[in-house]
């Protein structure tokens, strides 16, 4: 162990200090207007260290952590693609980092351009008519998507549509996000294939439905060929119909969302369009609707007038404002680079190549491990475990071994249509190289654990911190260093 890794936490020593601000007249007074109450009343109690310490500290957590940046990430239905850094320089640009919202509109042009130009790209891309930037992540554009539903069927009076129908293979966030939204879920089958069950559909399609929440590729990343019929049963129903882009990846510049016949829509500009994700950190979830549904997206809204120059407006027919501003501005600089430096050209072969990455890993491993949907995938493809179930290694076993041989775990125990499903998804940006080495890797385990399986099932064994209690982890999490101190007192 290196001394450093003791050191992960206290390094604090009364008196330290990594600063020296220069003397000022700019005296206690100053702060005589600052009301009573907003005045700090004693010390704040922050760590005293030097400015080395903070950087080692910082940097030497870094290197314990894990990211496509260092490492191969098949995550599946999250998308971990690269995140071209010509995208961070961008994002870095002064010209933009140091403007205000507040800011007054004509001081602000060229902002409000981009978030106008890349709206319209993402309307281009999805075949839709236009696109709020404003959500913060996947599941705030679902929450926005669904209040839009809801808004239409009230404006038209139509106050008995409050179901929405869920797939029992959908993201988790879908039924949730349906709640949070005050519409209740009912759930539609699946066929053994992955795909929505037409017959199981049919008779859920009332008067009460106000819509139907779909992704395609489903998440067992087969493309729902019935895609047409549905959409025609749930229109003729008088339902609309929502897609979870966040699988967009595979369709990108080939198949829209809107020609599909979808009527609104988000897409994870942190999965598809490359912005950085994981963490919880900073994302951006577009939603994008037909015509007849785009006044009801949220306030604020960037609109250009005919002389060329851009305006935030505030629409009284939206349903309201769902964040601060205009959304999380430096992610969107960071697709709209994405897709200027690929051009409608490039865009086109993300998604085969895709494809191509999912289903080469798919066939390489089919004879190790169990894939229950056979045929050709879309981005990611999900087996059930290990082929050879005999030896009582499990998918987490298999999840935390490959920890030790450098790659990250594939998504585990999600869709929950299988016991042991194991979601793999390569993204386009893996060489050759890279998949080969994770095919034989995978086997390698499978071969383990046929013949050491108390090794698997221990592992890992060569990281910083072995198996962790996943139950204490997520029952009491202990997050801040505060919470770390109150606990051992
Ligand atoms: C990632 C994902 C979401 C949610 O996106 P967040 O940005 O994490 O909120 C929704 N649906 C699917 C299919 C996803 O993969």
């Amino acid at each position: 162990m290196k001394y450093y890794d003791k050191l992960i936490f206290e390094i604090s020593r009364p008196g330290r200090k990594g600063y020296e601000l220069p003397k000022t007249d700019f005296g206690k007074d100053a702060f005589s207007e600052m009301p009573s109450q907003l005045m700090r009343g004693e010390e704040a109690d922050l760590p005293e260290v030097s400015e080395l310490d903070v950087v080692r500290h910082y940097t030497n957590l870094s290197n314990k952590n894990f990211g496509v940046d260092t490492g191969f990430y098949p995550l599946g239905s999250c998308t971990m693609k690269y995140n071209p850094k010509i995208n961070e320089e961008v994002a870095a640009m002064p010209a933009f980092t140091s403007i205000h919202p507040l800011q007054d509109e004509k001081t602000i042009q060229g902002a409000l351009e981009l978030y106008w130009n890349l709206q319209h790209a993402l309307a281009n891309i999805a075949g839709l008519y236009e696109f709020t930037l404003n959500p913060y992540a996947g599941a705030h554009g679902e929450l926005t998507g669904l209040m839009v539903m809801k808004q239409y069927h009230l404006a038209n009076g139509d106050t008995k549509r409050t179901k929405v129908i869920v797939p029992d293979s959908a993201h988790g966030t879908n039924p949730a996000s349906a709640m949070v939204a005050g519409l209740q879920v009912v759930e539609v089958k699946s066929k053994p294939n992955g795909s929505i069950d037409v017959e199981d559909l049919k008779p859920l399609l009332d008067d009460t439905v106000a819509g139907i929440m779909m992704t395609n590729p489903n998440t067992l990343g087969m493309f729902e060929t019935e895609i047409m019929e549905i959409a025609k049963l749930v229109h003729e129903a008088g339902g609309l119909l929502y897609y979870d882009g966040a699988n967009l990846n595979p369709l990108l510049g080939k198949v829209r969302p809107g020609d599909m016949g979808f009527d609104i829509m988000h897409i994870n500009l942190h999965k598809t369009f490359s912005t950085p994700h994981g963490g919880g950190g900073p994302g951006s979830g577009p939603v994008g609707v037909t015509e007849r549904l785009a006044k009801f997206l949220p306030n604020p809204k960037v609109k250009k007038n005919e002389d060329g120059s851009f305006t935030i407006i505030t629409d009284e027919n939206s349903l309201g404002s769902i964040s601060t501003f205009l959304g999380n501005f430096g992610v969107m600089m960071r697709a709209y680079a994405y897709i200027l430096t690929l051009g409608k050209e490039n865009i086109r072969n993300v998604g085969p190549m895709a494809t191509l990455n999912a289903n080469y890993i798919k066939e390489s491993l089919k004879d190790d491990y169990l894939l229950p949907i056979e045929g050709v995938c879309k981005h990611e493809f999900v087996f059930d475990g290990l082929k050879d179930k005999s030896t009582g290694v499990t998918t987490l076993n298999v999840a935390k071994r490959l920890l030790d041989y450098g790659f990250h775990a594939p998504t585990i125990y999600f869709p929950l249509l299988f016991h042991e499903s194991m979601m793999i998804e390569p993204t386009e940006t893996e060489s050759l190289e890279t998949l080969d080495e994770f095919i034989e890797v995978m086997h390698k385990v499978a071969a383990e654990s046929r013949e050491i399986p108390e090794l698997v099932k221990d592992a890992p064994v060569t990281t910083l911190v072995r198996k962790l209690d996943e139950t204490t982890a997520a029952k009491n999490p202990i997050l801040t260093y505060r919470q770390l101190k109150a606990e051992q007192a």
